[in-house]
């Protein structure tokens, strides 16, 4: 079944400069970008969009981390892109990630992991319009 995801390069990897490199592994991959956009996150944008781990301890360290930098927005299409976009970055914590998933090449730590991906459709369905609005998906 097509499918759309959130795909999210987070500060970490766009300031090692893996940005490129993350969307050309997307295309080679078979998805389709149907929307893009660099973004400085809010702090209330960034704990409204992590709400899920609020109660969480590493909650307050997250959102610190993901409005350190700019983040690279996008909204992925293929069949079955959430579980497939799941593979692709592989586990959470990079030392744990599969060889030569997204995590495991650009990943540096449990938290600066590189790329977020929603993990489910109901996740999916918050997401993509928690950061586009429809006429800025073109598809
Ligand atoms: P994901 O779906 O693989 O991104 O993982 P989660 O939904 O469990 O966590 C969301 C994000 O919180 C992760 O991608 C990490 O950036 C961060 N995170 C998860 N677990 C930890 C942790 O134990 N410590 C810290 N500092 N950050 C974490």
């Amino acid at each position: 079944m097509l499918e759309q995801t959130l795909a999210i390069v987070k500060p970490d990897a766009v300031r090692k400069k893996y940005a490129g490199s993350i969307l050309a592994r997307y295309e080679k991959e078979g998805f389709r970008v149907r929307a893009l956009k660099m973004r400085l996150l809010s702090k209330t944008e960034a704990e409204g969009f992590y709400a899920v781990h609020r109660e969480r301890p590493f909650f307050g360290s997250l959102v610190n981390f993901m409005v350190g930098g700019p983040v690279v927005l996008v909204v992925l299409e293929k069949d079955n892109a959430i579980l497939a976009h799941r593979k692709l970055m592989g586990a959470t914590d990079p030392a744990k990630a599969d060889k030569d998933t997204l995590r495991a090449l650009y990943g540096e730590s449990i938290e600066s992991n590189a790329v977020h991906g929603s993990d489910s459709p109901e996740t999916a369905r918050f997401e993509i319009p928690y950061f586009f609005s429809t006429t800025e998906i073109i598809g």
